[in-house]
């Protein structure tokens, strides 16, 4: 347990390694982000992630031996696709060229959000997140899925993992694992990981040096049961897969509104593309968040993004507020 999603990507990130030396592989030390991938605000995620604005100033302090795949926005090709888009499978090959250029013996894991949240809304193409974990089995290379934002039901499934039935090796996730009321997140790791860390270490010793004064915090576990149950109890991500459908189909109806360029969305996420005004990036939609917020309506914008990720328990009259209050906000900017 951690106490943010930044510090289980870290932790992530550490296990990966630390079980590939605790196996006898010493030289997979090298990790592999992807192009406008978030990863929290700690050096190892700045150093995987691939926001630029959230990289540039800290150049200096960034880990060594990590590589970016290319992201897989595309809107030539998979603009206002509904859910996953049908072009960009291929992107997984990126990988390949990676093991071609560093040779897998070097490479200790690849980390990618299942969905891109913070930089837009970018969903995976069809066969991509497949295609990913094949390429990782064929190389021994660890598959991590940063699930900070899709983890419990954000996707309508416990995890995107199930959604994409794509099985991860490492899983980070945080935030809705005890609705945010306190700090707390999470690594999931499969059996074996754990295994060959624990039966690494000589008896006696800590395995694992690795944890925070506050890991498993006794109220952050407290509010994480008492979420869990109340997820089980009230069919919370059965709710939220009900709501996909009138979320997805409300979503698009704006479609054709002044300076939307596409729109994304996936379980209970969408985001709108706006068009940006030249050499003013983000002036517009930040102008949008406003006259949204002045109407009652919190949206967040990521660039020239309007990115939703609204309560699981949202229904239908509220998603149509939503969807008016934008449209409404769009008319109304310049
Ligand atoms: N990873 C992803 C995918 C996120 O979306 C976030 C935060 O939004 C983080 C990591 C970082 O989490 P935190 O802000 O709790 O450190």
């Amino acid at each position: 347990f951690t106490n943010s999603g930044s510090e289980s990507v870290d932790t992530a990130l550490k296990m990966a390694i630390a079980y590939h030396r605790a196996k006898g592989d010493a030289t997979r030390t090298r990790l592999i982000g992807r192009e406008k991938g978030y990863h929290g605000v700690g050096i190892g995620g700045i150093s995987v992630g691939g926001i630029p604005g959230n990289r540039k100033v800290y150049s200096s302090m960034m880990m060594q031996g990590v590589d970016h795949m290319r992201h897989t926005l595309d809107m030539a090709r998979n603009a206002y696709s509904n859910g996953q888009p049908a072009h960009g499978a291929e992107l997984a090959d990126d990988l390949e060229r990676m093991v071609a250029l560093h040779d897998a013996s070097n490479i200790a894991a690849v980390i990618v959000e299942p969905m891109s949240g913070s930089a837009g809304v970018i969903p995976p193409p069809l066969g991509y997140l497949e295609r990913l974990r094949a390429i990782c089995d064929k190389h021994g290379i660890l598959l991590i899925f940063d699930e900070v934002i899709s983890g419990f039901g954000r996707m309508g499934t416990p995890f995107a993992a199930q959604r994409f039935g794509v099985t991860p090796d490492l899983l980070v996730c945080a935030k809705a694992i005890n609705n945010a009321t306190i700090p707390m997140g999470a690594v999931i790791a499969k059996q074996f990981i754990y295994d060959t860390i624990t039966n690494a270490g000589a008896a006696g010793q800590i395995e694992f040096l690795h944890g925070y004064t506050y890991s498993g915090h006794p109220m952050a576990c407290a509010a994480a049961n008492a979420t869990l149950a109340l997820y089980e109890r009230e069919g919370t991500f059965d709710q939220a897969a009900a709501m996909e459908k009138p979320w997805a189909t409300a979503v698009h109806a704006l479609k054709g509104t002044r300076h939307i360029i596409d729109i994304r969305n996936m379980g209970l996420v969408a985001g709108f593309e706006l068009e940006g005004r030249p050499g003013k990036p983000g002036e517009r939609a930040y102008e949008v968040m406003l006259k949204c917020l002045e109407a009652g309506v919190l949206v967040r914008t990521t660039g020239d993004i309007i990115a939703l990720s609204p309560p699981l328990i949202i229904n239908e009259a509220q998603v149509d507020r939503i969807m008016q209050t934008v449209a409404t906000a769009l008319k109304a900017t310049e």
